[in-house]
């Protein structure tokens, strides 16, 4: 069968990592035929729009994409296409795993995580209100009106909503998730001690769907500057993990922090039938073009579509090639090289054939 994928090159070093990836998964013997469409500073300059129609509309009928990182424009009147993608496609779980190679220098070995991470609501969802402009003022009064507490003048607003439905159908994600994956614990993660109508609404919604679970995998709640320090110092004690937006992206960029670095870290953007596959890196403008950063991330973001595709085979395949040539130590990029600036290092689509190499 051959599977039709949307692929989004991306902006920065979103071209090279993809191209890289495209590669690999094709070098593992499945079929697939690319739908490439633009999104970022390219489509930007091409169609005059970061986020041309036709990239959602290729995504809503192909299903799956594979993407590029997309530079977030600051004051460009857009939050960020990656956000937007993944509100307009309501794909509300991001997935992100973290797991140790053997042979990439970090402070810790056999570490296995999962960080699910909620994707549609929170500080998300761009709602914000920009400090001494009317409406703020407005707004201001309002919320001093119903809570009878002051804010200060010249604030800015940020809204920050958690809903029960959001909540039920990424914590229920995260239990589904452990269990077909056949992993033992979830641990939810909230500062419900000051948020409580926020927070305090995912928690107590985590408790309940846990319930549900009771003796097939087990549930436990952190606070979300106690689970900060505790990956630190013991992170071979969690599993699965489930956060609100904010919350998951900081995380998720810690636990990539505990496996080595962002050049590993691949990440998954998932909806009810759709499902956009990304590193959780962004587009590192200053090495664009330079034939330099890790392709790793991309092509582990690879390898968790091949396992969504059900193309398990491939998967494992690619996997093992990356796991080798990252043991191995040769032709790796220059973060996974003992020093910096080691000259042995090599660039990002040399080691992707030294992955390709090693398919067998
Ligand atoms: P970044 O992840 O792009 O880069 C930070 C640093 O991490 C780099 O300077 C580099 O040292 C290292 N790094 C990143 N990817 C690497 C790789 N593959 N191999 C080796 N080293 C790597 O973060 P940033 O500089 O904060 O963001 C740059 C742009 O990317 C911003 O506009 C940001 O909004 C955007 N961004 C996009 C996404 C996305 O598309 N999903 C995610 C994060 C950031």
């Amino acid at each position: 069968m051959t599977h039709r994928i949307t692929l989004i090159p991306g902006d920065g070093i979103g071209p090279e990592v993809t191209a890289a990836a495209k590669r690999c998964i094709e070098a593992t013997g499945v079929k697939v035929s690319w739908d490439i469409v633009l999104a970022g500073q390219e489509a930007k300059e091409k169609f005059g729009e970061l986020l041309p129609q036709n990239v959602l509309d290729s995504i809503e009928k192909n299903k799956v994409a594979l993407k590029g990182p997309i530079v977030t424009p600051i004051g460009d009147g857009f939050r960020s296409v990656n956000v937007a993608i993944r509100q307009q496609l309501d794909l509300y779980a991001c997935l992100r795993p973290a797991k140790s190679y053997t042979g990439v220098k970090s402070l810790y070995r056999d570490i296995d995580l999962v960080v699910i991470r909620e994707n549609s609501e929170d500080l998300y969802v761009g709602i914000e209100f920009q400090q001494g402009l009317k409406p703020t003022q407005d707004l201001i009064s309002l919320i001093e009106k119903y809570s009878q507490k002051k804010i200060r003048p010249g604030s800015g607003i940020s809204i920050k909503p958690i809903s029960q439905y959001g909540s039920e159908r990424i914590i229920r994600f995260a239990f589904e998730y452990a269990l077909k994956n056949n992993r033992k614990k979830v641990t939810a993660v909230h500062k419900a001690n000051i948020m409580k109508f926020t927070d305090g609404l995912f928690l107590k919604t985590a408790r309940e769907v846990s319930k549900e679970y009771s003796g097939k995998v087990d549930f436990e709640e952190a606070i979300v500057d106690n689970m900060a320090m505790q990956l630190v110092s013991k992170p071979k004690n969690f599993d699965v993990l489930v956060l609100p937006n904010l919350y998951g992206d900081i995380i998720s960029d810690l636990c990539a922090g505990l496996i080595g670095g962002l050049g590993i870290a691949p990440g998954a953007n998932l909806g009810e039938d759709k499902a956009v596959f990304e590193a959780v890196h962004g587009s590192a403008p200053k090495y664009k073009g330079l034939n330099k950063v890790n392709p790793t991330a991309m092509i582990l973001s690879g390898v968790l579509m091949l396992k969504y595709l059900d193309e398990r085979i491939a998967a494992e395949k690619l996997e093992n090639a990356v796991k080798e040539v990252i043991a191995e130590g040769k032709h790796v990029t220059y973060d996974l090289k003992p020093t910096p600036g080691d000259p042995s290092a090599v660039g990002t689509q040399e080691m992707s054939d030294a992955i390709i190499k090693k398919i067998k």
